[in-house]
């Protein structure tokens, strides 16, 4: 296995065109990669920064490229991956800044956008390649939407519903009073 490391910054849409076939292409990104870091502002798309609580948090991506010929997929790229963030966001109950994080490992395979409607390919959402599986994607000409299938990856594997603490009491409808603090005469009685 041949690994290149590539230490331009990888664009969102990558052309297969540019890759040798059978070579590893490795890349390691971070926030001054623009779309890295549009992922990473979505995460906090909640978040107040400006906000006392708020602490500065991380992204980073690794990528390892494998442009591949032949049946049946032609011109396919594997690509194995992980995400990694830490991040804050409010508490589902109570908007407390709360530190989150995820990591996930993803393996995915482009293959031509033509090959969609093929009888083979229709009901397909997974391959089984090099003895792995690789979910499936596809590359419209040789142009891979990369940062596409990151965000993909990235916000299934991300808590939906955070909490400051499982047992947040949340705040008052009434008044929004913050109950882990303290009552309001909202509340029914002890
Ligand atoms: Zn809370
Ligand atoms: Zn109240």
């Amino acid at each position: 296995m041949i690994v290149k490391p590539i230490l331009e910054e990888i664009k969102n849409v990558i052309k297969l065109g540019h890759y040798i076939f059978d070579e590893t292409a490795k890349y390691e990104l971070k926030e001054s990669c623009a779309w890295v870091q549009d992922l990473f502002n979505e995460l906090e798309e909640e978040v107040d920064r400006e906000e006392a609580d708020y602490e500065k948090g991380a992204i980073s991506c690794e990528l390892s490229l494998k442009r591949k010929s032949g049946k049946p997929f032609a011109d396919h790229l594997l690509i194995r991956g992980n995400i990694k963030a830490k991040y804050m966001a409010p508490c589902i109950k109570c908007l407390k800044l709360t530190h989150q994080s995820v990591d996930a490992d993803f393996q995915v395979c482009f293959i031509p956008q033509h090959l969609e409607n093929e009888p083979e390919f229709e009901e397909l959402d997974d391959i089984f390649t090099e003895n792995e599986e690789f979910d499936l994607y596809f590359h419209q000409k040789g142009d891979a939407d990369i940062a596409e299938m990151v965000h993909e990856n990235l916000f299934i594997n991300i808590e939906h519903f955070p909490l400051h603490d499982e047992n947040c009491l949340g705040l008052c409808t009434e008044c929004g009073q913050d109950l882990n603090e303290g009552t309001c005469k909202h509340q029914p009685a002890q």
